[in-house]
């Protein structure tokens, strides 16, 4: 079916216009593509109608042909819906952190309590316990202290003659007791949701006030997925997914339909039976997974490329004119942004590469970062007439950015000056003459 996919694009790619009759047989393409990855069709429906109006009002580029445009809407929007931030743990400023682990029965929660645990003791210098409140079979907790030893965190547990809510307060009383900050209850699952999982579950949840309750969803689960993630989000106010089983071969694309129906953000990826195996969540990487359209996406890639590359060129060129804007400004850092660091770059420049030793990345990094914060706080009218930047205007970039007024003044002050230094470049090298770099 992919291989349809790409058919139905190469068909419409380089053939000039965008027409409804052929986006809609794109379109058609990339809804049975998704359905084939196991997207819930009410999200299929939902998305390929944003889709449609997004590429009925797009702007056309001249770097991309119809069908690349629609592909490049297409993967972007999937990976908005996919979520475009990196959602963090929620650790409690002051007092534990207590972090409730849950979902169906083999969709890896143990495992996931240990690789987090992990992760934050070894990386985030936190002090873990974890909590053994599965206590249906004595091969759970077993389980948990094994991986417990594996990665140096001690496990707390009572054994199966105690219950798992008993259990979990006792937990946290231990926690207090001995200086820890962060606790991850490893809890039960079952086979399906039931209503007494679903009672334990609120009951431990209302006992130890979760920062965090992290649910676990599998890959390779198909359509039933959805079902799964709404109960437990109904119950429990779930904060968070850790999608699991991802190093397998299901193009996973109930993890969308999961999100674009409950909101809940991903904040975890497990990658692998081991420990280490726990990455963050790329929604960008996951929106192509789910399409499973990779020689086109390289396609688009390249074509993205040129589209920058156009971008820049045509500022390098209101450059040369002395017409230099913030607009410009943005570009360029843009561009520099994505080729790397600054020093990186620099000592490409024959003769560069000795004094950029001394460039310190991370405060170059930093000024850029802030120097766009700046620049993307601005309006159109303001980005490309910075000599209208008056005190109030100032205000309101700097609160907009998080910055101070200073800020952008001496952002103000260092364009004027690269401005001034363009235009008099430009002026000389029509006159035929180096410039001279002394003045
Ligand atoms: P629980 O019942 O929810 O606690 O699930 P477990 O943590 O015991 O995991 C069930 C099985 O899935 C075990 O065999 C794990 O090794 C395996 N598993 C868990 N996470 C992953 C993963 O990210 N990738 C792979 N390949 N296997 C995993
Ligand atoms: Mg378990």
């Amino acid at each position: 079916l992919t291989k349809r996919l790409n058919r139905a694009f190469k068909n419409i790619s380089g053939k000039g216009k965008l027409t409804e009759k052929n986006m809609d047989e794109m379109l058609k393409e990339v809804r049975m593509s998704l359905l084939e990855a196991d997207v819930n069709y009410r999200v299929v429906k939902d998305f390929i109608e944003t889709i449609k109006e997004q590429a009925l009002g797009q702007k056309v580029y001249d770097a991309l042909d119809p069908a690349q445009m629609v592909l490049k809407i297409v993967r972007d929007e999937l990976t908005n819906l996919l979520g475009s931030t990196t959602a963090e743990i929620n650790y409690k400023e002051d007092g534990i952190t207590t972090i409730m682990m849950v979902g169906l029965q083999g969709t890896g929660k143990t495992t996931a309590s240990a690789k987090i645990a992990n992760l934050m003791s070894k990386k985030q210098d936190r002090k873990v316990l974890l909590a053994a409140c599965d206590v249906i079979r004595p091969a759970a907790i077993e389980q948990l202290q094994t991986l417990g030893k594996q990665i140096d965190v001690e496990v707390y547990t009572e054994g199966v003659q105690v219950d798992a809510l008993t259990t979990a307060k006792n937990a946290l009383a231990y926690a207090k007791a001995n200086g820890y900050d962060t606790v991850l209850f490893d809890t039960a699952g079952r086979l399906h949701v039931d209503e007494e999982l679903m009672k334990e579950l609120e009951k431990i949840k209302k006992a130890v006030k979760p920062s965090d309750i992290l649910l676990t969803v599998d890959a390779m689960t198909g359509q039933d997925i959805v079902n799964v993630a709404e109960s437990f989000n109904e119950k429990l106010d779930v904060t968070g997914l850790v999608l699991t089983k991802l190093d397998g071969d299901a193009r996973g694309g109930g993890i969308l339909s999961v999100r674009a129906i409950t909101h809940v953000p991903v904040k975890f990826v497990g990658t692998g039976e081991k420990i280490e195996d726990l990455d963050v969540f790329h929604p960008d990487r996951m929106a192509e997974r789910i399409l499973g359209m990779g020689d086109l996406l390289t396609l688009l890639e390249q074509a993205e490329e040129k589209m920058d590359l156009d971008a820049a060129e045509e500022s390098s060129r209101r450059m040369m004119e002395g017409k230099f804007d913030l607009n410009d400004m943005l570009v360029q850092l843009e561009q520099i942004n994505k080729m790397g660091s600054l020093s990186k770059i620099m000592k490409l420049v024959p003769g560069m590469g000795q004094m950029m030793e001394s460039i310190d990345d991370m405060k170059a990094d930093d000024q850029m970062k802030h120097t766009k914060a700046m620049i993307q706080s601005m309006t159109k009218f303001e980005r490309e007439n910075p000599d209208q930047i008056r005190s109030s205007r100032k205000r309101r970039i700097a609160n907009g950015s998080g910055h101070s007024v200073g800020d952008v003044n001496k952002l103000l002050t260092q364009f004027e000056k690269s401005k001034k230094m363009m235009t008099m470049m430009a002026r000389m090298s029509q006159q035929g003459q180096a410039p001279d770099m002394a003045a």
